[in-house]
C-alpha cells in the first residue's frame, strides 16, 4: 500500500480563497495536523516569492494553516533560509522585509517570521545522515530546535533540478549557507578583482584565515579555504563569485540528502503541502520571468515528501499529457525520485485520495 497522497482539484484560476476553503477543510476532516501536539514549537516553511506576479503560495493558505497549528495548541512561525546569492533574500533583513512587501507580514498571517539561519544565513546544525555522498549536512539551526514542520511548496520547472517541489524546498530551502553550497558548488570562491574595493569585511569572516589583501583587492588563497561561503555572505559589493556548475544527478541527489536531513529531525511531526497552480517553467526564485505552463490542477498534501512530489509529477506529466521535459528544461528530472528510493528515503509509490469538491 503506497503513502496516502490527498489531492484538491482545482478548476483553472480557482480563486485562492475557494481553495483554501476547500484546503481546511480536508485538512480538518482527515485531522492532517494530528501530528502537532500541545506547545509544539512549528516551523512553517514556505518561499516568500521573488515577485507579486509569481505563483508561490499566498499569506491567505499560511494563515489558514497558522490557525489549525494553533487549535492543536501548536505554537506556529513562518520561517524561510538566506539565498546565496545576492538579492532581495540574501540575508534575515532584507529577506523578511521582503516577506512583508509580499504579503506575509504578521497581520496577514499571524505569525511571525523567524530566519531558520539567522542573520547572515551561516547559522546551521549538523545532522548525520546515512547518505552515500555525505555521512552529515549542514541544516538551518533552527530546525534542530522546533518540534514540529509543516511546509508549504509551490511546484514549478527548475533550471537545474528539471522541477522544483517539496524535496527541492527540503533539501535546499532548509540548508545552511554551508549546506546550499554543498549542493550547488563544486567550486572554491574567486574575487572579481574589479568589483572589490579592498574593504577587507571578508578577511574579518573568513574562518580559516584564507583572504588577503594584495594590489588593492582580496586573494583568496585555495589551498586554505574550505568552500564555506562566508566572504560571499558578507562581500557587500558582490565581488565574490563561486563556480554553481555541477551536474544535474549530482545536484539532485545532494538536495535528496539534506532533504533526508531535515526529514530525520521530524519523524512523525511533518506535513508537506504541494501547491500545483501557476506552475510556471522557472522556480519562483527568477523574479524577472511568468511563463505559466499548464492550467492549475490543485492542491496535494502528504506526511511523506518523496509521495507527495512523484504524485505531484505525475499529475502534472498527466495532465498536461507531455513529459516535464516538454513543458520547462529539457534535463533529467526524475533523479531526485529514484535517488531517494535508493536511500530508502520516503515512498515513491502513492495512494491518490481525491478530495470531493
Ligand atoms: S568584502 Fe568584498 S569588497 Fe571587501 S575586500 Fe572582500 S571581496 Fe573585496
Ligand atoms: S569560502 Fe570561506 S574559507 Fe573560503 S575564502 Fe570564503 S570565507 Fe574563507
Amino acid at each position: 500500500m503506497g503513502e496516502k497522497v490527498y489531492c484538491i482539484e482545482a478548476a483553472d484560476n480557482e480563486n485562492d480563497e475557494h481553495l483554501c476553503a476547500r484546503l481546511k477543510e480536508l485538512i480538518q476532516g482527515e485531522e492532517l495536523l494530528d501530528c502537532i501536539a500541545d506547545q509544539d514549537v512549528t516551523a512553517v516553511k514556505t518561499h516568500f516569492g521573488e515577485s507579486p506576479k509569481l505563483g508561490y503560495a499566498r499569506p491567505l493558505y499560511l494563515k489558514m494553516l497558522g490557525e489549525g497549528i494553533k487549535n492543536q495548541g501548536g505554537v506556529p512561525f513562518l520561517t524561510e533560509t538566506s539565498t546565496l546569492y545576492k538579492g532581495n533574500r540574501s540575508g534575515a533583513i532584507r529577506h523578511i522585509a521582503h516577506a512583508h512587501s509580499q504579503g506575509f507580514d504578521y497581520a496577514a498571517t499571524g505569525m511571525p517570521i523567524i530566519m531558520a539561519d539567522g542573520l547572515f544565513g551561516d547559522e546551521e546544525c549538523v545532522v548525520p545522515i546515512p547518505g552515500k555522498i555525505y555521512t552529515s549536512v549542514h541544516i538551518a539551526a533552527l530546525f534542530a530546535k522546533c518540534n514540529a514542520l509543516v511546509m508549504v511548496s509551490h511546484f514549478t520547472g527548475h533550471l537545474a533540478a528539471g522541477f522544483g517541489a517539496t524535496l527541492k524546498n527540503l533539501g535546499m530551502g532548509c540548508a545552511s549557507r554551508k549546506g546550499k553550497l554543498a549542493q550547488h558548488s563544486t567550486a572554491k570562491p574567486k574575487i572579481v578583482k574589479k568589483k572589490c574595493t579592498a574593504c577587507g569585511t571578508c578577511i574579518t569572516w573568513c574562518p580559516e584565515s584564507a583572504i588577503t589583501i594584495k594590489e588593492e583587492a582580496a586573494v583568496i588563497n585555495a589551498r586554505k579555504c574550505i568552500g564555506c561561503g562566508e566572504c560571499l555572505a558578507m562581500c557587500r559589493f558582490d565581488a565574490v563569485k563561486f563556480n554553481w556548475g555541477a551536474t544535474y544527478e549530482d545536484l539532485q541527489k545532494k538536495v535528496v540528502e539534506h532533504a533526508m536531513g531535515v526529514c530525520s529531525m521530524f519523524t512523525g511531526k511533518s506535513l508537506f503541502i504541494n501547491v500545483l497552480t501557476r506552475i510556471s517553467k522557472d522556480c519562483d526564485c527568477m523574479g524577472h520571468t511568468f511563463e505559466q505552463i499548464i492550467p492549475d490542477i490543485g492542491i496535494l498534501i502528504s506526511r511523506d515528501p518523496v509521495a507527495l512530489d512523484a504524485a505531484s509529477l505525475d499529475m502534472v506529466e498527466g495532465r498536461s499529457g507531455k513529459p516535464l521535459s516538454q513543458m520547462a528544461y529539457d534535463i533529467p528530472y526524475r533523479f531526485q525520485l529514484d535517488y531517494a528510493k535508493e536511500l530508502n528515503f520516503g515512498n515513491q509509490d502513492y495512494q491518490l485520495v481525491t478530495a470531493l469538491s
